[in-house]
């Protein structure tokens, strides 16, 4: 179980990009869900000790993360949201340079730690290929290995699934499932479905704070009742904005469907709609915003 507490952050330039954020993660898939800007990339970073926070601690296990990052980075894989790869080099030998880094020095033990890991992640075919000719998504993959390497306990991705067409994500998301059935993983993402899909478990945050956690179904289950469709003609959106909690508008073969949240029926026309995690998050986000204003 990883455990963060009280966590602060507050950049140079005035950016207060953590509040106070406390939260429990136990093994298995955990889905960080927040707009950009949020603050998932400076809770990530923080986790993997390659930032400070200002205050607050972490601790995997009761083991404190923040006192000894050497032997933290030990027991930690990282997916940063910027993954850059030498472009004229094989997955594999790049895999094994990583490899070394790790501290994995036998080259028999290397050599079939990266054969194990090109194969879990499906790129052993293609790994004579130079990443430069890579897809995204096998990109991805291939950052995945090098954040398997050396066993680690905590395995962090932040948002990983940005710009991988579908079939790619999925494969992707399915790999990172498996992963998740013995180790703590963290996956950043602003894309509803990827949690939905994938996270037991979850929270959204925005601006630096928490505003829910818990697991998707029941959140979800939480909002039975409460949450109307309806289809509105575009100029009349705006009176449905200002009168009602519209948690999003979406268009669907050219008509615009909005879905507002509300304890009764709004208004004639309206119709109950089974919830999901999307009404969860759109709630959340209108209902932080308006406690801020
Ligand atoms: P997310 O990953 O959810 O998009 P970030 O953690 O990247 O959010 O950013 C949270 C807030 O902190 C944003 O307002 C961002 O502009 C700001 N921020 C992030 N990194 C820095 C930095 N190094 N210096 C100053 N502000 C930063």
């Amino acid at each position: 179980m990883l455990s963060i507490r009280h966590l602060s952050k507050t950049y140079g330039n005035g950016v207060q990009a953590l509040r106070d954020v406390s939260l429990d993660v136990p093994t298995g898939m955990f889905g960080l869900l927040g707009p950009n800007g949020a603050g998932k990339s400076t809770l990530m970073r923080t986790i993997a000790t390659l930032q400070d926070p200002d205050s607050g601690t972490i601790s995997l296990d009761g083991r404190d993360l923040l006192a000894d990052k050497t032997a933290t980075r030990r027991l930690l894989g990282y997916l940063p949201q910027e993954f850059g790869v030498y472009p004229r080099v094989s997955a594999e030998a790049l895999l094994d340079h990583f490899a070394v880094l790790k501290g994995i020095v036998a080259r028999g033990e290397r050599k079939a730690v990266v054969e194990a890991l090109l194969r879990q992640v499906n790129l052993w075919d293609v790994r004579k290929r130079k990443l430069g000719t890579y897809s995204g998504g096998m990109r991805q993959r291939f950052g995945i290995a090098q954040a398997l390497l050396g066993d680690p306990r905590l395995v962090i991705v932040d948002e990983p699934t940005a710009g991988l067409d579908p079939e790619e994500r999925n494969r992707f998301l399915n790999l990172l499932a498996e992963i998740g059935e013995k180790v703590v993983v963290i996956l950043s993402t602003h894309i509803v479905e990827d949690v939905t899909d994938l996270c037991p478990r979850m929270a959204i945050i925005a601006q630096g704070q928490v505003l829910l956690s818990g697991e998707p179904n029941a959140t979800v289950q939480a909002l039975d009742g409460r949450v109307w469709r309806r289809e509105v003609p575009k100029g009349e959106l705006e009176r449905y904005r200002q009168q009602m909690t519209v948690l999003s508008t979406r268009l669907v073969g050219g008509r615009t469907i909005i879905h507002v949240l509300s304890d009764a029926r709004p208004e004639e026309g309206f119709a109950a709609v089974d919830p999901d995690l999307e009404d969860v998050y759109f709630g959340e986000l209108r209902r932080h915003t308006a406690r801020a204003a």
